[in-house]
């Protein structure tokens, strides 16, 4: 006879390797485990070994796939950030056969139910073809937001009608970047090219990122038997619509935060991949009620020194109390500018006396997001606008000040400021005044992004948008039938 476990739905998810997609698939993670399915969430063997204290659970199980990169030539690269554009390209040139592996693998193991659903990350697309090939029904989940994909889906569009690839280097300067773009159907009025990932500025047809992106959204997407996104209707109705006309089976089941996966649950599967700092929390409670600026630049924003040193004065001048977090991998550049040997310090001269020391400003290299965004004291967050970061802040009601990196978080930051009045931008090379101004303009957003929040919550509470787009997935894992576009 059959055991209990071996009638479970057996669901397979595999995140690609960064942080801001393995976040939001342990939330998922979660919430299907919540739901007694079996779940296995395959990580790359280089992030398994640094989530070594995630162990798994009863039902919840951690598999690895190598990402087709060599061993890092340094220790140090051991804890740090990978290439993403080499990710992008070893993955989809390796990761179809050991994508087949593993769930072949899985299918032999007596010791778990078979593999009866898959939901891969879009940017780990290539996936999608090798597990329908086996029959299996798989999703891909773009961990990006809809106005990004949106944007995304838009690029084959920009290469017909000749904006890209760029003619020529001075396109990035001569103002070309604010052509607009007033034909994206589902994009909000006034869209400039600078507006959209920024993949599309190069001058090379055969970029390896223009071109991923693309065969992702053009190959894959249409492939899949649907696509799950972290938003939420009320949030991204017109470009959700948008990617329906493409894309019609895709549902927005976000924002994938507490609600959906309380951190309690299952407390010890943890997604960071670097160290938490534990300090956070006690100092956030010795503060006023939004009266703390958290700057946080994600996973994978790399910063000048002197950019650093230009946010620090900043912050410094604005005089609101700040959590800062500064990743040890995130400053690579040695500070010697002027190649004279001396080395810049990080921080301007006498900022860890009169900030750090006295208490105003705390600094660490990695916290728990969720926690500080949901912390009562923290009042505006400076961010490089990474979907996940934007999704949290507008779920926790905190305005942002933006100052987005690359990728689509140039279109997250417009959408913030523009559509969802909620953040102020600021430029690439904002100087310390900038900063200074921005944060005082941002501290009296609290109001629009408060009804965000309500917004958000409402999404996710029982028969809430998002929330129904959760139980119709559960119930089609689970084998039922589920309505195209419930919504
Ligand atoms: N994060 C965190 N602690 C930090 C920095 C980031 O927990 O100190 C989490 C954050 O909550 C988010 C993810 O890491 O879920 C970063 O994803 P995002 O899309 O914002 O940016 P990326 O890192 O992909 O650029």
């Amino acid at each position: 006879m059959a055991s209990p476990a071996a009638s479970k739905p057996h669901v397979v998810l595999i995140p690609y390797p960064a942080q801001g997609h393995v976040t939001p698939f342990l939330r998922l993670a979660k919430a299907l485990h919540a739901r007694s399915f079996h779940v296995t969430f395959v990580h790359t063997e280089f992030n398994r070994a640094r989530l070594l204290r995630s162990r798994g659970a009863d039902g919840l199980r951690f598999e690895a796939i190598p990402d087709g990169l060599p061993p890092p030539d340094h220790p140090a690269e051991l804890d740090a950030t990978q290439d993403i554009w080499a990710i992008c390209e070893a993955t989809r040139r390796t990761g179809p056969g050991h994508v087949r592996a593993l769930v072949e693998g899985l299918g032999r193991d007596g010791g778990v139910p078979p593999v009866s659903f898959v939901v891969a990350d879009g940017a780990m697309g290539f996936a999608v073809h090798v597990t329908k090939e086996m029959g299996i029904p798989t999703y891909l989940f773009f961990t990006d937001s809809a106005c990004g994909l949106l944007a995304y889906l838009n690029f084959d569009q920009l290469v017909k009608r000749g904006y890209v690839p760029l003619k020529d280097e001075s396109c990035l300067t001569n103002g070309y970047q604010d052509t607009r773009l007033d034909w994206v159907a589902g994009m909000i009025a006034g869209v400039r090219l600078r507006d959209l990932p920024t993949f599309i500025r190069t001058t090379d047809p055969d970029d390896v990122m223009l071109n991923i992106t693309m065969k992702q959204r053009e190959l894959d997407a249409p492939a899949a038997d649907g696509i799950l996104l972290n938003t939420f209707d009320g949030l991204e109705r017109a470009a959700l619509d948008a990617i329906r006309a493409r894309l019609p089976n895709t549902i927005a089941v976000g924002p994938l935060g507490p609600e959906v996966s309380p951190p309690s649950y299952l407390p010890s599967l943890a997604s960071s991949l670097w160290r938490e700092d534990g300090r956070c929390a006690a100092w956030l409670d010795a503060h006023a009620d939004a009266a703390v600026v958290y700057a946080n630049f994600g996973s994978i924003t790399v910063m000048a020194r002197a950019q650093v040193g230009e946010f620090a004065r900043g912050l410094a001048a604005a005089g609101a109390p700040f959590l800062w977090v500064i990743r040890p991998d995130m400053v690579r550049d040695a500070g010697d500018g002027d190649g004279d040997g001396e080395t810049t310090p990080l921080l301007p001269e006498g900022f860890e006396e009169e900030v750090v020391a006295s208490g105003r400003g705390l600094m660490v290299g990695w916290c728990d997001q969720e926690a500080v965004l949901g912390h009562r004291a923290t009042g505006a967050f400076l961010s490089h606008c990474g979907w996940n970061s934007t999704v949290e802040s507008l779920a926790a009601g905190v305005p942002m000040l933006c100052w987005p990196f690359f990728s689509e978080q140039v279109t997250n930051c417009r959408y913030a400021c523009e559509e969802w009045g909620v953040g102020v931008e600021m430029a690439r090379d904002a100087g310390r005044r900038e900063v200074e101004a921005a944060v005082r303009e941002v501290m009296g957003r609290g109001e629009k992004a408060a009804a965000m929040r309500r917004k958000a919550a409402a999404a996710v509470a029982p028969g809430g948008s998002s929330r129904r787009n959760l139980e119709s997935l559960f119930a089609e894992i689970a084998g039922g039938v589920r309505a195209v576009n419930p919504v």
